[in-house]
């Protein structure tokens, strides 16, 4: 037998479950012991000498190597060696920074990994999807991915796509009744639902029998391919950069070589100065330290309760323009109450906070109660109408499913209306709720096998649908006059920021078709309710702080509009002159008029899933770069085509997940304002480590250029410049991609997405300081040499000590774009640990006997220091001033 062919009974006594309490943790321990983890295989971790070995392969330090091993040859025996232990160092330096960026970017795995609904032990929990185990009765939703292959043993109007096992791409509806038939396959098995599809609608509960590689998708997918890493947008374009590097420090090298055999010079010392020339120009210790900067960045967006999923996110967020949010969860609470009622044609207020079920009913200053006409029934049908379901946890009362459903069951409460009153009825069918019908419906049947249909959604939604009116009176026909006064009281609600949802019931004839299509009309309009959803507090400085950063906030809700205009005022979000834009004009307009009127539109109300993407592609053909949030099932499309897309981690779906390249933990508005600030901080300080380096290597090419031009000796030799790249210069640049973000990062517009890495005068600030540079380190070599010309490594001695000194001078300079002085030097302390060590590292290497002749060093007296002091902080200074 198939587990599609048995009853759901038969299914939980096989495997030892029942379906209202579900597995013990100890049964859980043991058939994970059992089966193992709910995982498909993936394929093989890379070994770690692979990943070591990986280090070397870059053409620049193969070149350096080759370079090195010729010298060796040629009997350099002290320089080469020094040479290789210097990159071996670097090689381990950039096999632990891997480790450690794959250690954080595991780290986001984990978090961005799916959850799973499970019962266990009676209490419904959310449990990693890999901690699924056979037996485990889990609860699946619109816009999940099912997590196990799983026997239905409840579907509410179920349906799931499953192309990914059978090519269909066509919902499947399932049900929970036993199919007898045999051989059937995955598609034909409609009370099954298989891991990894993914649910369209409905909801349903199931039983799980099978998991991790027993799955239907684990035996098509017995391997999954590596995921390759991808490298994002920068560091592919600086991985271009040190291209054009090497061929720049072949031509030069060549250029050297050649003209200095022609000038009579001894091939042998050519081709050394050749070599320092390479590398000179080579940022050697500059990839790793990207990729150091980038994880750590996402780490430090974790903690802002941001995960990125997409690397190249962390760059992208800091071009963001648009900000198009939900209102809903993401700029409020997303804790409703009912504040008001009405019914009868007639207000009721209701009292009480949140979810607490303490509260009464006033009719103007009366308190009234069940015996006030109609009340009990419309209370009593917005419960049964209604997903969510009441818990009481650490004695405070909570809500588990949709705040807008919890909210109706905490207002039927406080009229002593309990489950069990609902359970007089036989809930027959479910039209489940989704953002694009905006209403709900069930079909129930009473005690005595009437039947009823209960709605409830959007009043403007319901209105039409709606032939007759509950009043004091009983039923009679709606006429136009009653028509309009809900209209108003609708508005009236509405402009008080209050969410409307209304009820609406229709008696059903005994054999009357069930077909979704036929059900909801001629409704009987019973009462509305009024909810309020309080914004979060941290909202409206996040939005004027988006503002302040040239970043425009938009917000995207499927409630009315009045409600929306409300709050956005509220938040201040919407200006004097803003527009607010409904989604059934949205439907009306060409994709053109849409984009004439979209950059002064702010409020985007009563639309549907399609309408977010209309207005993402508006956005984008403005020139926006467009950051859209979501969490519906029907939002993928609009996350995708955005070019920042974000989800809910806690409300959000899978699918939603999947698109996204930005979760956010909190699901909070203010946590995107946050991830933009990392953003522009994180490719800020790229800029500033960039810089740092570059004009390091600046200096270092013209030095040797010029003194090579001036037929001077080399005033640097190879170790000594390679010393400086990764040593000297790896330290501070590593702390730069640490530093604070300057007071102003959120006070600017936007970077321009097209802006190259060198834009807005970067590429002047490194070749001016690095001319300086290299001039100073010639000037100091040049004037110590003529004093002592039958010292050399006196001479070159002082010009390495003037160039290191130049750099760690220059490297506080880089953390501005204004005024050197502008910014405390002290308020980055990994900088100036990490100069103080460099310093250090100098000073052994130039007075510590055993690596003087390795570095060819020699040691330098005080009055060498002032020389060396002084003209050292020319470059800086000279520039510090005038910005
Ligand atoms: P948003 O999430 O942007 O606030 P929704 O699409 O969830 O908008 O809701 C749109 C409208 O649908 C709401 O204004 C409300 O009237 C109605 N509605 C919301 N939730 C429910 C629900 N669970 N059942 C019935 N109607 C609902
Ligand atoms: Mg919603």
């Amino acid at each position: 037998m198939k587990w599609y062919q048995l009853d759901v009974e038969k299914v939980e006594q096989k495997l030892h479950v029942t379906s209202t309490r579900g597995l013990s943790d100890k049964q859980v321990n043991e058939r994970r012991k059992q089966y193992g983890q709910n995982e498909l295989e993936s394929g093989k971790h890379t070994p770690r000498w692979l990943i070591f070995l990986a280090q070397f392969q870059d053409f620049m330090v193969i070149v350096l190597l080759a370079a090195t091993l010729i010298a060796g040859l040629l009997g350099e025996y002290i320089d080469a060696i020094a040479i290789m232990v210097i990159v071996l160092v670097n090689g381990f330096i950039g096999y632990f920074q891997e480790q450690k960026a794959e250690k954080s970017l595991d780290k986001l795995k984990e978090l961005s990994a799916p959850l799973a609904n499970v019962l266990r032990d009676g209490k419904w929990e959310k449990v990693s999807s890999r901690d699924v185990v056979v037996g485990d009765i889990v609860r699946v939703n619109g816009g999940d991915r099912i997590p196990a292959d799983i026997r239905i043993l409840k579907s509410n109007s179920m349906e799931t796509e499953e192309s990914a096992l059978t090519g269909e791409s066509l919902p499947v509806m399932k049900h929970q009744a036993a199919i007898q038939k045999e051989h059937l396959e995955a598609q034909d098995q409609v009370n099954m639902g298989f891991m990894g599809t993914l649910v369209t609608r409905g909801s349903g509960i199931g039983i799980v029998v099978g998991t991790g590689m027993n799955t239907v998708m684990g035996q098509i997918a017995s391997l999954m391919a590596n995921t390759k890493k991808i490298m994002t947008p920068l560091e592919r374009r600086l991985a271009e950069l040190g291209k054009i590097l090497i061929v720049v420090a072949l031509l030069l090298t060549a250029l050297v070589v050649v003209l200095g055999v022609l000038q009579g010079n001894p091939t042998y010392e050519m081709f050394l100065a050749g070599v320092s020339l390479a590398v000179a120009a080579i940022p050697e210790g500059l990839p790793a330290i990207v990729t150091v900067a980038l994880s750590l960045g996402v780490q430090r967006m974790i903690k802002k309760k941001a995960i990125v999923r997409k690397l190249s996110a962390v760059e992208t967020l800091g071009t963001a323009s648009v900000i198009c949010s939900d209102k809903t969860g993401t700029m409020t609470e997303n804790q409703m109450t009912v504040k008001e009622m009405y019914l009868n044609g007639r207000n009721l207020y209701v009292t009480g906070d949140g979810y607490d079920i303490r509260g009464d009913f006033f009719l103007e200053k009366n308190k009234v109660d069940r015996d006030y006409q109609n009340l009990e029934t419309m209370l009593l049908y917005g419960m049964i109408c209604n997903n969510a379901s009441l818990l009481v946890k650490k004695g405070k009362h909570m809500i588990d499913g949709d705040p807008t459903d919890g909210a109706l069951l905490v207002a039927a409460r406080k009229l002593g209306l309990k489950e069990m009153d609902g359970e007089r009825f036989n809930i027959i069918k479910e039209i489940p709720f989704d953002s694009d019908r905006k209403r709900m419906s069930v079909v129930i049947e009473d005690e005595n096998g009437l039947r009823y249909l209960i709605t409830k959604g959007a009043p403007d939604v319901l209105l039409p649908r709606t032939s007759y009116l509950l009043g004091n009176e009983g039923r009679s026909m709606l006429r136009t006059e009653d028509r309009n006064n809900i209209v108003n009281k609708i508005n009236d609600m509405a402009n008080k920021a209050l969410r409307t949802i209304a009820i609406g019931m229709r008696p059903l004839k005994k054999n009357e078709s069930l077909d979704e299509a036929f059900l909801e009309k001629d409704l009987t309009f019973i009462g509305l309710f009024g909810l309020i959803d309080p914004p979060r507090k941290e909202v409206k400085s996040a939005i004027a702080e988006c503002r302040e950063a040239g970043i425009k906030t938009v917000m995207i809700t499927g409630d009315h509009v009045n409600t929306a205009r409300a709050i956005a005022r509220n938040l201040n979000l919407l200006p004097e002159n803003g527009l607010v834009l409904e989604g059934s004009k949205i439907s009306q307009m060409s994709q053109d008029e849409l984009i004439d009127v979209i950059d002064d539109t702010y409020v985007f109300a009563r639309v549907t899933p399609e309408h977010k993407l209309k207005i993402v592609k508006a956005f984008q053909e403005k020139g926006h770069i467009v950051a859209m949030t979501g969490d519906g099932v029907n939002d993928a499309p609009a996350i995708k085509a955005s070019d920042i897309g974000i989800s809910m981690g806690i409300s959000g779906t899978d699918v939603t997940k999947e698109a996204s390249s930005l979760v956010l933990m909190d699901d909070n508005f203010a946590t995107i304002k946050s991830a933009i600030k990392e953003g522009r901080n994180i490719y800020e300080n790229i800029r500033k480590f960039i810089r740092y380096l570059l004009a390091s290597n600046v200096g270092e090419i013209l030095v040797m250029l010029f003194a090579m031009l001036l037929a001077l000796p080399l005033p640097l030799v190879p170790v000594q410049i390679l010393w400086v790249n990764l040593v000297t210069d790896g330290l501070p640049a590593m702390a730069l991609g640490l530093d604070k973000p300057e007071d102003n990062v959120m006070k600017r517009p936007p970077r321009n997405p097209r802006e190259g890495v060198f834009g807005r005068g970067l590429g002047y600030k490194i070749i001016s300081r690095g001319i300086l540079i290299g001039l100073v380190t010639l000037i100091a070599f040049m004037v110590t040499y003529q004093n002592n010309p039958d010292n050399l490594v006196y001479g070159q001695t002082v010009a390495f000590t003037t160039l290191v000194m130049a750099q760690l001078i220059h490297v506080f300079d880089c953390r501005t774009e204004n005024s050197v002085f502008d910014r405390n030097p002290f308020e980055n302390m990994y900088l100036v640990l990490a100069v103080i060590s460099s310093l250090l590292l100098l000073l052994v290497v130039i007075y510590w006997p055993p690596l003087q002749p390795i570095f060819h060093t020699t040691a330098l007296a005080f009055r060498d220091w002032l020389f060396i002091g002084a003209l050292s902080a020319i470059p800086t200074v000279l520039f510090g001033f005038k910005k």
